[in-house]
């Protein structure tokens, strides 16, 4: 055969059609990501003990790299969120399973959400007394159910028929929420003027929410919330946590969302959903997106907390406007990063 010009060049494209390193330029690798927040608040340093601070750190850095290595072995979103939430729900620091805050009647009422942002299922439950991961019962309720929320006794029910670890309600109880509720009635019998020192702590009773959002390498994000709510709540009280739209969304189109704070402010804020909401019809970025959100529209109202989130490209947000958020992420890379105050 005589190797003229087009002959060769042939030959030459043929060759880097063909060739590995040309498969792999044209294979963009999804990347993948995770982020997690323990509640925020009043979180100041003159509060925290050096013992303290290092304990908080030390299980939201043991809780994200559980959810990463699942996400790092190929595993999904969804499972990802569940086992991390799991980590915090087991830890009696956060308000969220064991060491949930109390209601006025000396109960814990649990709420959880979850949603897959592949599909939009989504699944909540609130005011559970028993189930031990409120987070695992939401996820039930998305797979196993036609609904997408139960609550209450109901609830209950639909978590033990399914399987679910189920404990004596004493499970959830620490003498730390023992004592804050005591606290709490009785500035609240006291009806004089709070100082700023107890208004301060006060407001701290309310935080301590666990939450989670993640991307795995099929590109699917998804977002869970877990909370014990207010503490001193009345009449059934639910905030946010465990409504979709409000404390938790997810959806592959733009970004997943879990948020922590003043829930009644979340909820009129419909917060999750109009982060995703402004990223979606205005094209924002999922830190202007959030910025807009917690410092204009949830300020504005009055409302204080933040939001924890992760977009389909794997870009992160961890935003407040409270002096601290417990919060950390796992970049694509593998790096770690671990936050309490806002200054950080
Ligand atoms: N958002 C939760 C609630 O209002 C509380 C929190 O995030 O700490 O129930």
């Amino acid at each position: 055969m005589q190797l003229n010009y087009s002959s060769i060049r042939l030959f030459f494209l043929l060759f880097i059609a063909c060739s590995p390193s040309s498969e792999k330029t044209d294979t963009k690798t999804q990347s993948i990501g995770i982020v997690i927040h323990g509640g925020a608040g009043t979180i100041l340093r003159k509060n925290m003990t050096p013992e303290k601070e290092a304990a908080y750190r030390s299980v939201l850095a043991q809780a994200v790299k559980v959810g990463y290595n699942i996400l790092k072995n190929g595993g999904s979103s969804q499972e990802a969120v569940e086992k991390t939430i799991h980590i915090m729900e087991d830890s009696p620091l956060f308000n969220a399973g064991k060491g949930a805050v109390l209601t006025a009647e000396e109960t814990i009422e649990l709420d959880a959400s979850f949603m897959n942002g592949a599909t939009l299922d989504a699944g909540a439950i609130s005011g559970v007394k028993t189930i031990k991961h409120p987070i695992s019962a939401a996820i039930k309720v998305m797979s196993n159910s036609p609904h997408v929320m139960l609550s209450g006794k109901g609830a209950d029910e639909f978590a033990h028929e399914q399987g679910l670890e189920i404990v004596e309600p004493e499970y959830f109880f620490t003498e730390r929420r023992i004592n804050s509720l005591r606290k709490v009635k009785e500035a609240e019998q006291k009806e004089i003027q709070t100082s700023a020192l107890e208004e301060t702590f006060l407001r701290n009773q309310r935080y301590g929410t666990v939450g989670c959002v993640a991307l795995d390498s099929e590109g699917n994000l998804a977002a869970g919330t877990s909370t014990g709510g207010m503490t001193n709540k009345k009449w059934n009280r639910i905030g946010d946590a465990p409504i979709i739209g409000a404390g938790t969304y997810a959806n592959n189109a733009t970004c997943a969302i879990s948020a922590t704070g003043w829930g009644e402010f979340f909820i009129r804020s419909v917060v999750a959903y109009d982060i995703s909401a402004l990223m979606e019809y205005k094209g924002l970025t999922i830190q202007e997106a959030s910025r807009i959100v917690i410092h204009e529209k949830v300020a504005s109202l009055g409302g204080d907390g933040g939001v924890v989130g992760i977009d389909n490209q794997g870009n992160i947000a961890m935003e407040m406007n409270t002096p601290g958020m417990y919060r950390a992420h796992i970049d694509n890379d593998g790096t770690l990063t671990v936050k309490i105050y806002k200054d950080e």
